[in-house]
């Protein structure tokens, strides 16, 4: 029989941005199992990561005691990482003796080098709090700028664009605005598979009338309820999106009280896309000239026009470029600022949003204050308690950078809290040869991940259901995330973790319930000063900005006018680039990476769920069936894939949502990690690699 539960918590998922709220039941510090709450980003629905993607917590091997790495074994950013043999390169140590290690060393480091010599990175799936205390740690302990996180990799150019253009970073409106739409432009994004709740809300609209335009390389679930299917050529988005502006200034489309009313640099905008006539565009981007004029027509011209954008957008050298777009498509026809309009770069990570606003990004202090305006610093100095000169004046290394600078020697020892960029960064054995360099490299971790089989000190650290904290989703919603069980063994908390650390570096923090790090941060961060501990524990979610108490909060923004110094939106022409790495004799096809339902990210909590893993438990490559008769592969065979870069081998299935040609990869999987194979190459603004784009080959076995 069913055990039942002897306790109920009510928290969020730790997976997508979507951020749906659900209960986790509870039996002698057990998850039995998940149900959905009524919460306003889900009413009551999970996909099947929330819903069954949580015994990861109980997994047997959960890190449970510090580590220490033996003396004598050198570290190799090439051995295949093996957790059943993890105590021949690690010893277990008293937390004394590895904080210690850990903050005693760092602190040795930035005397012996200065503050430079240190960098960090934090993670978008701790909470506000933990990425507000991170940074906090960095900026004053380590004295530099140098921290980052995941944003890097994913909407780092959205941001880019959406911050010079609107002035903000963040969605206009919520995803369930899609109900609201008559049309909804999906682009780069397939949210069956990466947000599924959002996905439904998308399918619910159009079951209502709402006329759902899909915009992808890849033919995805969702375009069999779209209108229209816009299967481009991948890497031509500035092409089809400057073709459709072309269509709506040539056609009088445009919205000339909105533009002139509430923007800047039409005039800079029309002429550019004046060259870009869909006739011109329609045989690079393979869509016939009369599907771009149509489009572009139902867009300008309905009531409410939505545009929802992801990683397909934002993962290119021109990822900036391709939002500058999508941006300039919803000011040129006034589709921003109501109801059922706007932009909504959809964010991968549960905490994303929230990681960035709190500061985990090196050009800025929390709530996007940037670090290189001296009022700003002076203030952020007294509320710290530092001397103004003590802040760094300039912006840090970015993810990508920082592994550069590890390699040319002036970057040598670094704490990672919660991520793995030994999987997750592009080029992954480069990432890997510069995190074996380091000096010394701290980890804080559940599981030993292949980033903290590279490390010195690996602290073990509690996960999503062991602690309390905020979490805000891709609809700027905070939400409270409760504690449902405790740590298992020695592991302790990140927030108690990063404060034993700070103290080791020379910091006197004394915090106690998470909550005071809340009030610090909301203190510092003007969207967020309405939020109080009290009323997030009444109501659960409440949306940023919300600038005083009582303030009802703000679901959809730019209602009267933009963010920007003088108010207005700027139009940002953009022009073809095209990517880093074209097809050629030797790599003549094309990887783009991506995700799958079943897991996440790097795989290191899905892999660990029972259910998630029995669905999806081996590395695949999705390959069009004409490529694989090509090859001689039958659907399950082993094929090998190699770029300039590296190679993995793994299991080919057939699929045709790709043209023949490219292939998609999940880079979840440690044993094929498919970011050996991509590209680091950087968009110059956002400075995010291209991973939707690199040339490589495949041979069979
Ligand atoms: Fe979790 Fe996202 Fe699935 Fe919702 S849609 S249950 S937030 S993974």
């Amino acid at each position: 029989a069913m055990a039942v539960p002897d306790k109920q918590v009510a928290s969020v998922c730790p997976y997508c941005g979507v951020g749906c709220q659900l209960t986790y039941n509870v039996r002698d510090n057990k998850i039995l199992y998940v149900e959905g709450r009524d919460g306003p980003a889900n009413h009551g629905r999970l996909c099947v990561k929330g819903r069954y993607g949580f015994d990861y917590a109980h997994h047997p091997q959960r890190l449970t005691r510090p580590l220490v790495r033996r003396e004598g074994v050198a570290k190799s950013a090439t051995a295949p990482m093996d957790p059943a043999r993890v105590l021949e390169v690690f010893r277990e140590a008293s937390w004394e003796e590895a904080l210690a290690l850990a903050g005693g060393g760092l602190a040795r480091i930035r005397d012996a080098h200065g503050p430079k010599s240190l960098a960090g990175f934090g993670s978008a799936k701790g909470s506000n709090e933990e990425a507000y205390l991170f940074q906090k740690l960095v900026r004053t302990g380590f004295g530099s700028n140098n921290v980052d996180h995941c944003t890097r990799l994913c909407h780092a150019s959205s941001v880019a664009a959406l911050l010079e253009g609107i002035g903000s970073g963040a969605v206009s409106n919520p995803v369930m605005d899609v109900l609201q739409a008559e049309v909804v432009i999906v682009i780069g994004a397939n949210p069956t598979v990466n947000h599924p709740v959002a996905a439904t809300w998308i399918k619910n609209a159009v079951k209502g009338g709402t006329k759902l335009v899909v915009c992808d390389p890849r033919r995805s679930e969702l375009s069999r309820h779209a209108h229209r299917t816009l299967q481009f050529k991948a890497d031509t988005d500035v092409a089809l999106l400057n073709a459709m502006m072309h269509v709506i200034v040539a056609e009088g489309l445009a919205d000339r009280d909105f533009i002139a009313s509430r923007t800047s640099g039409y005039e800079a905008l029309a002429e550019n896309v004046a060259a870009y006539s869909p006739e011109a565009m329609a045989p690079l981007c393979g869509i016939d000239a009369d599907t771009i004029r149509e489009v572009a027509r139902l867009y300008a011209t309905s009531k409410a026009s939505m545009i929802l954008w992801g990683m397909g957008i934002s993962q290119h050298v021109h990822g900036t470029d391709n939002a500058r777009c999508l941006i300039a498509l919803a000011l040129l026809t006034g589709q921003i600022g109501r109801p059922g309009t706007g932009l909504h770069p959809l964010r991968g990570q549960n905490n994303v949003q929230g990681a960035s606003d709190a500061g985990l990004i090196p050009m800025m202090f929390p709530d996007y204050q940037r670090v290189t305006e001296p009022g700003v610093r002076e203030r952020f100095a007294q509320a710290w308690n530092v001397p103004v000169a003590a802040l760094d004046d300039r912006p840090g290394l970015t993810v990508v950078e920082v592994m550069e600078a590890i390699l040319a020697g002036g970057v040598k020892g670094m704490y990672i809290m919660g991520e793995n960029p030994a999987m997750s960064d592009p080029d992954a054995n480069h990432a890997r040869e510069a995190l074996a360099a380091l000096d010394l490299l701290v980890v804080q971790d559940i599981f030993l991940t292949e980033t903290a089989y590279l490390a010195d000190v690996i602290l073990p650290a509690g996960a999503f259901p062991e602690k309390t904290g905020t979490f805000t989703n891709t609809d700027r919603l905070v939400q409270l995330g409760r504690q449902a069980i405790d740590p298992p063994g020695e592991a302790r908390q990140d927030l108690w973790i990063v404060q034993q650390i700070a103290r080791r570096m020379g910091l006197d923090w004394d915090y106690g319930h998470v909550s005071e790090v809340f009030d610090e941060m909301r203190r510092l961060m003007p969207s967020m000063a309405g939020i109080t501990w009290a009323r997030l524990e009444r109501e659960g979610a409440v949306v940023h900005p919300c600038p005083e108490e009582g303030h009802p909060g703000t679901p959809v923004v730019f209602t009267d006018d933009f963010p920007s110094e003088d108010g207005l939106a700027r139009f940002v022409p953009a022009d073809i680039i095209p990517a880093d790495e074209r097809p050629d004799a030797d790599y003549p096809m094309v990887l783009i990476t991506g995700r799958q339902l079943e897991h996440w990210h790097t795989g290191s909590m899905t892999r660990r769920a029972t259910v998630l893993d029995a669905i999806e438990p081996d590395p695949v490559a999705l390959v069009h069936p004409l490529d694989l008769a090509a090859l001689g592969v039958a659907p399950g065979g082993v094929i090998t894939l190699a770029s300039r870069r590296g190679e993995v081998a793994l299991y080919a299935r057939a699929d045709d949502s790709s043209p023949p040609g490219a292939v998609f990869v999940p880079f979840c999987y440690y044993e094929a990690a498919i970011n050996k194979l991509t590209n680091a190459a950087l968009d110059p603004f956002g400075k995010i690699p291209e991973f939707k784009y690199c040339a490589i080959r495949i041979t069979p076995g």
